[in-house]
């Protein structure tokens, strides 16, 4: 399909096509010196002792559950409005997930009362997941966590950049997890990372992501050691450095692309209002510093999503859907949902959903482009 304004954009440039070359001339591609650099600044961007980089942030999420001490007959609570990765992760351990609502049509980030209501002696765990890269009620989630003397893993995939009173996003759990996936806020095409404060999570996860093993192949490059022992049953979540430079140079212009995100959705806000009354704004306003990764919009209640979203096909405007929830899909039907919480606004919301084209390079035409599209899709 020929978009005219597609969903997402990368932002790619010389400096990104450089870092490459400059790692493929080094001669070192694996796990090395850029991806050691590439953690130490991500770290310092959101502000916690340790980041960990990885393949994905699926296999950050499974590693975060496995540091965690995530096992089998466990219960971890989970937002059902998320990508299935989330409850996946929670999955691979042999736990289980029980899937939590979210806050309101206004905040679908999961609801600490929801979280309440899932609660049973089997909880080991919450996973959080800032939608869109709006904060979740961090404070009262943590509060809730200590009181139960449950672990909180964060599901940053959307929200590298964002922050809560000043803190950022994934370092406010015991761990957090992002996402470089090339539709992310930042990309490296394939890619993740861990954040934590705690030394003995960050020695789990470092020794989880090169199959248990006690010294890496660049040690033993670097002279620093010649064997190894292995000491848990560990996978390959390693990155490379190809990806590490192009997360580098991604990281450097990670402020100013969420802020002309920002920009964007403001003026999609405003034209909202004055062009499609009806249609419902999550989010307008939200706690701390947004990374503004997707726009979401609720079409009025009763509304025909599909013909929506074929109007603005019509117009070359691409849309999408965040998210089909969890607890239906056919390879969730034998978690039996119907004997746990009810998910009422999910429920109320899943069919209105439609995510609108956001990136950094969408124009202040190209916003008035997708609204005057917007405002003939709903006449
Ligand atoms: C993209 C995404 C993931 C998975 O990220 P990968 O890097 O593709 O594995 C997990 N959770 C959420 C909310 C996501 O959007």
């Amino acid at each position: 399909m020929d978009w005219l304004i597609p969903l997402g954009d990368v932002d790619f440039g010389a400096e990104e096509e450089a870092a490459v070359l400059e790692v493929l001339r080094s001669r070192w591609l694996t796990m090395g010196s850029v991806t050691q650099t590439f953690e130490k600044e991500f770290s310092a961007m959101v502000g916690s002792r340790h980041a960990i980089a990885v393949n994905n942030a699926t296999a950050a999420l499974h590693l975060a559950c496995l540091a965690c001490g995530i096992r089998p007959g466990d219960e971890v609570i989970v937002p059902s409005l998320t990508f299935v990765a989330t409850a996946n992760a929670v999955r691979y351990t042999g736990a289980t997930p029980v899937f939590a609502d979210v806050v309101s049509e206004l905040d679908l980030t999961i609801s600490v009362q929801s979280i309440e209501a899932c609660l049973t002696e089997k909880t080991r765990a919450i996973i959080v997941m800032h939608y869109g890269g709006y904060a979740c009620d961090m404070p009262s989630i943590m509060a809730f966590a200590k009181q139960h003397g449950l672990a909180v893993i964060e599901d940053a995939a959307h929200s590298a950049g964002a922050a809560l009173e000043g803190r950022g996003l994934g370092s406010w759990g015991q761990v957090g997890c992002y996402s470089f996936f090339s539709n992310k806020n930042m990309t490296t095409g394939e890619g993740g990372m861990l954040v934590t404060d705690d030394d003995a999570i960050a020695g789990r996860l470092r020794n989880l992501r090169s199959h248990g093993m006690t010294a890496m192949t660049w040690d033993r490059h670097q002279g620093h050691a010649w064997s190894y022992d292995v000491t848990a049953l560990g996978y390959n979540y390693r990155i490379d450095e190809i990806h590490s430079a192009i997360g580098r140079v991604q990281l450097s212009k990670l402020a100013h692309n969420n802020a002309r995100r920002a920009q964007a959705v403001a003026q999609y806000n405003e034209l909202l209002l004055e062009l499609a009354p009806s249609i419902t704004i999550p989010f307008q306003s939200h706690r701390g510093l947004s990374s503004y990764h997707i726009f979401p919009i609720l079409l009025p209640k009763g509304g025909d999503r599909l013909a929506f979203m074929e109007n603005m096909k019509a117009e070359r405007i691409q849309t999408s859907i965040h998210y089909p929830p969890i607890h239906k899909f056919s390879a969730y039907a034998e978690l039996d949902q119907s004997a746990r919480a009810p998910l009422p606004i999910t429920e109320d919301i899943v069919d209105r959903e439609v995510t609108l084209p956001l990136y950094p390079g969408l124009s202040e035409k190209d916003v008035l482009t997708v609204m005057q599209a917007v405002q003939k899709a709903m006449s």
